[in-house]
């Protein structure tokens, strides 16, 4: 790292640019009730793993973080099966988009990754077996890495996304019929709209983040999320997985592992050094934050400190 960095100074710099740009990305209508969102919303924060927080924009302002819950859940699943949790969803790149089912049939409903919605949805009914109540662990989850106590579901959002979730409904349903959902498909679904739904900030996310940058330990509490064996996995999924489609040109860009949401919404993480959110709801065509994915390529570039 060798030179002292300013993140706020950084963080201001990149924030004055880049709020300005012409942006060509649209919203996430699909889902209707994100299409009510701001376009001009646009916020950072970045948290240092001793505590230091940073932040620019509307970083304090909380958003539907959407996809980006699959790594909480994948965690949490992480933590209670072990290795065994591989026998039911891969770790593999798809190269397709979020919501595909094409490789389903080829691979016996064994979703390629956990940040498919397949995946997501197939970690939701691991959750549904295991834990008495999975939406309450998720939020109290979040709530210690963040050190809240109202980190909650968007009934709103969940109730939107339901009333449009056909995909997400043959998804669950095709996976059930090759015998990888045990639940039934509507308790399931019900767990995944909830968890696409939690609002937060950039500050809160990039704080419930960093125990990701540091060895799945929650910095605050010394509480442990993952171990580190797997925290280097889960780490390694988003740096191959955490982009949809784009998760090669994230990784060439930026040169950290992170996950992404169609909310706008974007977390990446600098292991042993920082995690860091932003948000910006006008998404590129393969559905990322077009002005989030922006700052953090200028953030290592000006930094000169990536994980490669
Ligand atoms: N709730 C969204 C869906 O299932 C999540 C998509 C995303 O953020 O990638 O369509």
């Amino acid at each position: 790292m060798g030179k002292a960095l300013d993140y706020q100074q950084i963080l201001d710099q990149l924030y004055n640019e880049i709020a300005v740009l012409d942006d060509p990305g649209e919203l996430a209508s699909y889902i209707p009730e994100l299409s009510k969102v701001s376009t001009d919303k646009f916020g950072v924060s970045l948290i240092s793993l001793n505590g230091e927080i940073y932040g620019a924009g509307d970083y304090q302002e909380r958003f539907s973080i959407q996809s980006i819950s699959k790594l909480y859940s994948l965690s949490l699943a992480y933590n209670i099966c072990g290795e065994d949790l591989w026998s039911r969803v891969d770790v593999e790149p798809s190269g397709t988009s979020f919501n595909s089912l094409l490789q389903l049939e080829a691979e016996n409903g064994i979703p390629r990754n956990p940040f498919l919605n397949s995946g997501a949805l197939v970690i939701c009914d691991v959750l549904l077996s295991k834990l008495d109540n999975p939406k309450q662990e998720m939020l109290d989850l979040l709530n210690q890495g963040v050190g809240s106590s109202d980190i909650t579901f968007d009934t709103a959002v969940a109730n939107s996304e339901k009333s449009v979730g056909w995909r997400n409904i043959a998804l669950c349903n095709y996976i059930k019929s090759y015998g990888n959902i045990d639940n039934h498909p509507d308790d399931v679904l019900d767990l995944y709209f909830h968890l696409c739904a939690i609002s937060m900030s950039c500050r809160e996310l990039a704080q419930a983040s960093l125990y990701l940058a540091n060895n799945g330990i929650i910095p605050e509490t010394q509480q442990r999320v993952n171990t580190i064996s797997q925290t280097k996995r889960l780490n390694a999924i988003m740096q191959t997985c955490g982009f949809y489609d784009e998760s090669g040109e994230f990784s060439f860009r930026v040169g950290l592992p992170g996950k992404s949401g169609v909310g706008g919404g974007i977390i990446a993480v600098f292991p042993t050094q920082y995690a860091i959110a932003v948000w910006s709801p006008r998404l590129n065509e393969k559905g990322n934050s077009f002005k989030g994915m922006n700052l953090l390529e200028q953030l290592t570039t000006i930094t000169e400190a990536s994980i490669f």
